[in-house]
């Protein structure tokens, strides 16, 4: 299927059982094979999972942390896979991670965050995998830069990859404290509708970074109709040997899983429902953004109001106001705002800028009376 330059096959195509949603699970790392049997055969039990994930090969901020079990884990999760039937993928990030991986016999893999930002890493990997038809799921760069995202897809793609699968996994940033990686939603929807086509799926688990987190990102990813979910799942999360806070005690997978709603709705009407959907929650998004923003504007201009009434200087400041004005109707016009607009929306910043700035200036005369 050609899909926005992509020649994809969907996962309904290539997945032994393409549920929906699309399930994959598994721990952080594998740590030991006992570990790993026990994850595969518990996850086998529910019936529900697609793919059996597992990190050998660890990205680390920092080193001298868990790097991985490496190779040796390799024939573990062979092993897992032949036992209970449910194909394992692990993360490559270099090319002779596919070679062993392949070499291993493992036949599903995942491309990471910290190498999807890297044009040369993944071109090497396409190049490790050119002549190989393995289903491949990429994960988005670290950063919020889609087209990285679509370039790393292509190169795989012109590689000759077809089964491809693009994992939203969030985005690092320094002002987010409530997920570990900001979801951005706008981000994969705008990647699902140049591509729609392309199976995109949702790793809730470092976006939350935080089991209590779970629920609500995985049902949110449903509710935004996106294709699957990847969840860190390990049967003593909190002596697991990398991401302790965000997996899943095994044992609660399958609840988990059950209290997560799945809207169930007519195909054709799928795609107008789901395009109209994506657009309203955009637009929520952006709201919300703005609203974040006045209020931190705000925060901002009751600063501005003490530093004014602390040194004795005017509230109102003709220059400053003109310079700002100008500023933003240049902006603006450049992204194709309407002046009038633009003068509306300021006009009214700086009315309530003022009028908080002149509360503070009249409280601090009357307390140094
Ligand atoms: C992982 O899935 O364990 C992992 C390291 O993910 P990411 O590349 O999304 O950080
Ligand atoms: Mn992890």
């Amino acid at each position: 299927m050609k899909s926005g330059g992509l020649h994809i096959e969907s996962m309904k195509s290539w997945l032994p059982k393409a549920n929906k949603p699309v399930v994959i699970a598994g721990p952080c790392s594998a740590e030991t094979e006992s570990q790993v049997l026990e994850v595969a055969k518990k996850l086998a039990a529910t019936n529900r999972v697609s793919l059996l994930r597992a990190g050998v090969w660890k990205p680390r901020t920092r080193p001298n942390s868990f790097e991985g079990i490496g190779d040796k884990a390799l024939a573990w999760l062979m092993k897992a896979e032949h036992q209970f039937g449910i194909p394992a993928i692990i993360e490559v990030a270099n090319e002779d991670h596919v070679k062993k991986a392949l070499d291993a016999g493992l036949r599903h893999l995942w491309i990471g965050a910290r190498t999807t930002v890297n044009p040369f890493s993944v071109q090497g990997i396409a190049d490790a995998l050119q002549g190989q038809d393995i289903p491949v799921l990429v994960k988005n760069p670290l950063n919020p830069d889609l087209d990285l995202w679509i370039g790393a897809l292509e190169r795989l793609n012109k590689a000759g990859i077809k089964k491809l699968v693009a994992v939203h996994r969030g985005f690092n940033t320094y002002q987010d404290h409530v997920f570990r990686n900001s979801p951005n939603w706008e981000i994969p929807i705008e990647l699902k509708t140049r591509f729609p086509e392309l199976d995109v799926i949702v790793d809730p688990s470092h976006i939350s970074g935080k089991r209590s987190l779970l629920h609500e990102v995985s049902q949110k990813a449903l509710d935004l109709s996106f294709d699957g979910l990847m969840i860190e799942t390990h049967p003593n999360p909190d002596e697991a040997w990398s991401d302790p806070k965000q997996q899943i005690f095994l044992e609660q997978f399958e609840d988990f899983l059950t209290q997560l709603e799945i809207r169930q709705s007519h195909f054709e009407d799928t795609i107008v429902i789901n395009q109209l959907e994506q657009l309203r929650k955009l637009i929520d998004q952006v709201d919300h953004n703005l609203i974040e923003n006045l209020s931190r504007r705000l925060e901002i201009v009751e600063q501005i109001g003490h530093y004014k009434a602390e040194h004795n200087v005017t509230v109102f400041q003709l220059e400053r106001w003109r310079q700002i004005l100008n500023d933003r109707l240049e902006h603006g016009e450049s992204k194709g705002l309407e002046p009038e607009m633009i003068k509306a929306i300021w006009g009214d910043l700086h009315k309530a800028s003022i009028q908080l700035q002149t509360e503070i200036a009249q409280r601090h005369l009357r307390e140094n009376d």
